[in-house]
Parts: C-alpha cells; sequence; structure tokens
C-alpha cells in the first residue's frame, strides 16, 4: 500500500502544537538510526507529542489510515528497534520528559516515557531513595526505552532488571485505544499483561505513562576492583563469588583492550593498564553485612590469583571506578570510527571458554574485539571494532557477530540480554525457539495489533529479511492464526474504522 505522506503531515499538523512535526529532510536524518549505526534508514516524517491524549490522537489517525508506526525515545537502542526500516511515522517522545507524580509513602514515582533514566533518582535521591535499574546509557536513555527493551544495568544481579520495577503503565494500543497494565499495588488478580508489554521493543503499542518501584538507598556501599593477568583468573573469581552465597549489587569484568581505551579516554591510571582483565565488584547493604562481603570477595579474588585489590576510599573514588565502566563504550569509540556491539547470554561457567572462543574468531576475522561485560549475569558485550570504508567489512563484521551469538547458544546462553532483538537479531531467533514457540509468540502480538502497524518488522523473522526459514515460519503461524483468531477480532477493527471516519479531522 502506498502512503500518503503529505496527507498524514497535515494530518499530524492538525493534531499537534506547533512544532511538533518534523518533515524536513536535514531535520529527519537525525533520525535514521539508533545506537547500532551499521543500519540507516531515514523516515518519512517524525511527530514529538507531549501528552497521552496527544499519542493517542496520532495512533488513531494511524489506524485509520494504515499507517505503520514507531516509538523512540532516546535512540541509543542497539539492535535497531527504533529504525525505521520500512516507512513508518517515527513517534519520538523526547517531549514527553514531566515526572507526574512522586509518592514516597509508598516507595513509587510516576513519569513520561521520555523521562531519562537518570532522572527517576535525581528527582528522590535527597529523600534517600533510588531507582535500582541503571545501564549503563543512564545519562541518556529514557524509560519508555527501558521499559520497551526491559534494559538491565549494573545493579541488575542484586535487584534485576526493569521488569521488576514496574508497577504499572499507562500504554495506547495500536488502535489509539488508551488502557492501563498491572497496578500501582503489589498484588492483583489479573492476567499479568505489564509483564507481557515489557521487553515488547515497541511492538505492542506506545508506553506514556510508567510507576516505577523506588528502593531505600542502602546503608552502606563498597566497591573492590581486582586485577588479573589472566581472563580466566577474573571469571574463576566471578564463580567462586557467586559460589560462595556473596549477592554483589554488581560484577563487572573489562578486558586489557577496553581498560586501555577507559584509562586513554580519561588521560589517568585508574586501571592497571596490563592487566589481562579488572574485575569490579560492587557490595551493599547494612554496614556489617558489607563489611564481611568485602572480607569475603577480597579473599577469593585472591584465591583466583588476583594481583591487587583495591577498596574505594571515598563516594568520589567510587563513583570514579564506576565512571570507567559506565564510559567503556564511548572510550571504544574513541579509537575506532566505527563498533558494532554484541550481547549474548551464557551461563557463568562458561564465560572463560566463551572468551577464549571469541578472541579466536576476533583473530580469524582480523577484526579486534573489545570485551566489557556484566560478568555476574553471565551476559556478553563484545565490541567489533571496524571501518566502514573498509571493502567488505559490514558482511565479515556481521558474520562474526552471528559467529559469537552461536557460541552462546551452543554454551546454554541466548542471544541477546538486556539490548533486545530489534531488526539486528531476528533472523536468529529460530536458533532459541521452535515455529510453534514463534507463532505463539506472533498471536500475543496479533491480540493487541491485528493489523501489525506498531514497530513492523522487528523481533520476528520476516521473509524479506530473513529468506526461506522466515518463510515457513509466516506460513506456519497462518495456519495457527486462522485456525485461532475469532471472526470478532475483525469486527471490532471494523467499528473502530467506522467511529473514527466520523471524526472531522479525517
Ligand atoms: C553507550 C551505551 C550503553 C548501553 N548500556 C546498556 C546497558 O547497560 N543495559 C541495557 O539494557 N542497555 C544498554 N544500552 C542500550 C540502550 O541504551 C537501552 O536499550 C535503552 O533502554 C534504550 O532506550 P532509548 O530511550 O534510547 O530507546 P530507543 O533506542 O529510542 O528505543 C528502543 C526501543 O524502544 C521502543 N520504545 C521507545 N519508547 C517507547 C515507548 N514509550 N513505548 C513503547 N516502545 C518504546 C522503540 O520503538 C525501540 O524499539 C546501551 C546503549 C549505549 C549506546
Amino acid at each position: 500500500m502506498t502512503i500518503d505522506w503529505a496527507a498524514m503531515e497535515r494530518h499530524c499538523r492538525a493534531l499537534l502544537p506547533a512544532r511538533a512535526v518534523v518533515a524536513a529532510a536535514q531535520e529527519l536524518l537525525a533520525y535514521d538510526c539508533d545506537g547500532l549505526t551499521l543500519h540507516r534508514a531515514q523516515p518519512p516524517l517524525v511527530v514529538l507529542p507531549e501528552t497521552t491524549e496527544q499519542v493517542a490522537a496520532i495512533l488513531r489517525l494511524c489506524h485509520r489510515r494504515g499507517v505503520p508506526f514507531l516509538a523512540r525515545g532516546s535512540g541509543t537502542g542497539l539492535s535497531g528497534g527504533a529504525l525505521a526500516e520500512t516507512e513508518a511515522l517515527v513517534i519520538a517522545t523526547s517531549r514527553m520528559r514531566s515526572i507526574l507524580d512522586v509518592d514516597l509513602a509508598n516507595r513509587r514515582i510516576t513519569v513520561q516515557p521520555g523521562v531519562i533514566n537518570g532522572w527517576v533518582t535525581r528527582a528522590v535521591a535527597g529523600d534517600g531513595f533510588y531507582y535500582a535499574p541503571d545501564p549503563s546509557s543512564q545519562v541518556v536513555c529514557s524509560i519508555g526505552g527501558n521499559v520497551a527493551e526491559n534494559s538491565g544495568g549494573v545493579h541488575c544481579l542484586k535487584y534485576g532488571v526493569t521488569s521488576n520495577h514496574v508497577l504499572e503503565m499507562e500504554v495506547v494500543l495500536p488502535d489509539g485505544t488508551v488502557t492501563t497494565l498491572g497496578s500501582g499495588l503489589a498484588e492483583t488478580p489479573e492476567l499479568d499483561l505489564r509483564g507481557v508489554f515489557i521487553g515488547s521493543e515497541g511492538t505492542l503499542g506506545i508506553a506514556t505513562a510508567i510507576t516505577l518501584r523506588l528502593l531505600r538507598a542502602p546503608q552502606s556501599v563498597a566497591v573492590l576492583l581486582a586485577d588479573f593477568t589472566a581472563m580466566e583468573a577474573a571469571g574463576e573469581a566471578v564463580r567462586l563469588v557467586t559460589a560462595a552465597g556473596v549477592l554483589p549489587a554488581g560484577m563487572e569484568i573489562m578486558d586489557n583492550f577496553t581498560i586501555n581505551a577507559v584509562d586513554d579516554l580519561f588521560g589517568r591510571d585508574e586501571y592497571p593498564r596490563d592487566a589481562a582483565a579488572v574485575l569490579l565488584i560492587e557490595l551493599d547493604g547494612q554496614e556489617r553485612e558489607v563489611t564481611a562481603a568485602v572480607e569475603i570477595a577480597g579473599e577469593l579474588c585472591r584465591q583466583a590469583g588476583a594481583r591487587t585489590i583495591r577498596r574505594a576510599s571515598s563516594e568520589a573514588d567510587r563513583a570514579l571506578l564506576w565512571k570507567g565502566r559506565k564510559s567503556a563504550f564511548a572510550a571504544v569509540g574513541r579509537i575506532t570510527p566505527t563498533y558494532y556491539v554484541q550481547d549474548g547470554v551464557v551461563p557463568r561457567s562458561a564465560l572463560p571458554g566463551v572468551l577464549a572462543a571469541i578472541e579466536e574468531l576476533s583473530r580469524r576475522y582480523e577484526l579486534p574485539v573489545a570485551n566489557v561485560f556484566h560478568a555476574g549475569d553471565g551476559n556478553l558485550h563484545p565490541l567489533i571494532l571496524y571501518r566502514a570504508d573498509e571493502p567488505g567489512v559490514i558482511e565479515r563484521v556481521q558474520e562474526l557477530g552471528a559467529e559469537i551469538l552461536r557460541l552462546c547458544i551452543d554454551a546454554g546462553g541466548s542471544i541477546t540480554g538486556e539490548h533486545g532483538v530489534g531488526s539486528d537479531k531476528r533472523c536468529y531467533l529460530d536458533w532459541m525457539f521452535a515455529p510453534d514457540d514463534l507463532a505463539t509468540m506472533r498471536l500475543v502480538r496479533e491480540a493487541f495489533d491485528p493489523a501489525g502497524l506498531a514497530n513492523p518488522g522487528k523481533i520476528f523473522p520476516t521473509p524479506r529479511s530473513c529468506g526461506e526459514s522466515a518463510r515457513r515460519q509466516v506460513a506456519h503461524r497462518h495456519i495457527k492464526v486462522e485456525h485461532h483468531l475469532p471472526k470478532e477480532a475483525a469486527e471490532v477493527e471494523q467499528r473502530d474504522v467506522e467511529s473514527l471516519a466520523s471524526l472531522d479531522v479525517f
């Protein structure tokens, strides 16, 4: 179907405040990719709503005219989720940045989706509270994006990922209906559709208000930095600490390449430059509990072969040690014009073997790979460095990325830990799931979005991008859908179209 984008622009301008529609080619350039710069596609039109009502009006317009759309937060996603690879209206939430309610008595806060992750803690830190999920991109990424990707972060080892911290969401469904998923209460009897929506990468609708759980800031926090002359030893330290029953708030490893990139970025020798790996361990809780855990973790690092162990001496020192880890991607970005971040998961015990295999692959493909990862969760982030102007390099980079994911699956892991599937990994989904599993997931998606307008082409393999295997899956799905989707679904949609058609603006 051909979309009349000039008409769409007119309708959007009628529904939104002045300067909320972006249609000039040079301005649209800013939306041509997310954090995965390997793939680019300029959208035909971008809108910047400020309220739920405006988002709902835009989605009703899209539904009425059969126009695909996708939400965009800060565009830091690393799997192409916010990429308009097929023509779609981009609905950016960057003007939905209000904190709507702070309820300290019940330890919750309600925010618009464009609110930046780090702002949530900033809003309540003075009262001794914080928001636990802390992606390394937390100074720029949005809560809406975190919800869509079910983002993790350094502290998710102990405190859980985004889905463990979202109590309630106001969501606009793809037909423009506004609904609420979840509840501010701890327990409610309904189906957990909140859990279905979180991590659905914008394919089920747009979250327009999110109520988050707040935690009390811990009484005491300690950060240890242990350095090792072999990556295997750092992996062994992670294994020993976990096996001893110590649950750190975070355990992160950086390899030699990343250590030097970070030290260069800040122009100092914060991490030992000759170490094969450094392990950062954060321990938090009551004073006495932390003191004991520091003793145990330090001793176990020594047993694993740590060369030195340093304990951050002050809050500023602690922040400095984490700043290096959280700036790792930026630091690598300084020494290469482009890199491709992978995001695989392996059982912790498989870490040393998988890292050695990645090193071997890096040599074979003649592409440097930097490793920085959430070691406690077994969540790897190999960064493949390349120059986009080298002939044939993109194919090599993608093949290497795929081989790394294959390694993760073969080790009993997953093709994504926290960055989502997006457009980048959809062709690998059938490495993990049988056609029946995929068909069931597609049915859930279709229950929310029968017309397939929300973030089209994402997550699931498509014949256009993934070829024959996807074609077989789609055929499989059609059999299921015809079997299960009641006739009423089509009737409901028809009623919607008729009621919307009566509105003047259309
Ligand atoms: C340097 C760097 C470090 C990173 N570190 C981490 C990390 O430690 N942990 C981690 O998990 N991720 C990390 N990421 C990835 C990324 O920051 C997260 O996935 C983040 O949640 C994306 O948020 P965003 O606002 O940028 O979303 P976008 O990139 O704009 O969008 C991501 C997806 O969310 C959807 N979406 C956005 N808003 C909404 C909404 N309101 N309703 C429904 N769908 C929506 C989009 O359609 C898209 O599919 C990192 C990225 C970078 C660049």
